[in-house]
């Protein structure tokens, strides 16, 4: 069975579209795990949701989605990001919100643990690096955690007390054996790890691996749309810079 692995679509239908067809010429998918933040910056919150909807995802919520119905507090995002999120809420209809309100924050699948930001507090935290990752393979207890929230497609592997980390880059591979995984597969709608493109994993559960893939977009089509929304210029400018 091929999994496709998404995270943080972030309203971007451009992109969402984009990797859902690279992802079928990679040979395909028959499941979606989406690790959540589908709504939030981008200018098509709505139309993310209904494709989304269509790929019937075992799907968690991020922060984005939560703030999107007004169920966090948002006194911590930066000016650009509130604005965004008060035009995304105004975006959704009824049917809309009460999908993401379904959402739940951590799911399990298999050798799986799904959380947004991590297994220890899923709607926040970022696992950026390896002291925190040690504390956050405390806190599942499957062989593997899949992550988003970052944007940053990363791999952490615990080798007894020691975690090691590495970045993950387009065609890499991982080969699931002994060794716990914290993965994320990188950010569809907003990359920050200076590569504008897609990014995004496939898991073969008959195989035992998970590749990474990333692919170009047409990035001044969602920014065009996002001038016409009138949503902030850094969040239109990010997208092509890749941060
Ligand atoms: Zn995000």
């Amino acid at each position: 069975m091929k999994y496709l692995i998404i995270a943080d679509i972030h309203s971007n239908l451009e992109a969402f579209q984009t990797v859902l067809d690279d992802a079928n010429k990679m040979g395909g998918f028959e499941r979606v795990w989406c690790l959540g933040d589908v709504v939030g910056y981008g200018p098509d919150p709505a139309a993310c949701i209904k494709m989304l909807q269509e790929l019937k995802p075992v799907c968690i919520s991020g922060n984005h989605d939560l703030a999107a119905l007004d169920k966090i507090d948002i006194s911590d995002f930066n000016a650009d990001a509130a604005r965004a999120n008060r035009w995304t809420a105004d975006q959704l209809s009824d049917e809309d919100r009460a999908y993401l309100d379904d959402l739940p924050e951590v799911v399990w699948q298999g050798d799986f643990t799904l959380a947004h930001g991590s297994p220890r507090y899923p709607a926040w935290e970022y696992i950026t690096n390896a002291w925190t990752a040690t504390e956050n393979f405390k806190h599942f207890s499957t062989p593997y955690c899949l992550v988003g929230h970052t944007h940053v497609p990363f791999v952490f592997e615990q080798e007894d007390i020691l975690v090691n980390e590495g970045y993950l880059g387009n065609g890499d591979m991982l080969v699931l054996g002994e060794k716990r995984l914290i993965v994320n597969p990188g950010g569809v709608g907003q990359p920050r790890d200076r590569d504008p493109r897609a990014s995004y994993a496939i898991y073969d559960s008959d195989e035992r691996v998970i590749r990474h893939y990333r692919v170009e977009y047409p990035i001044g089509l969602t920014q065009e749309k996002m001038e016409n929304a009138g949503l902030p210029d850094f969040l239109i400018g990010r997208l092509g810079w890749g941060i």
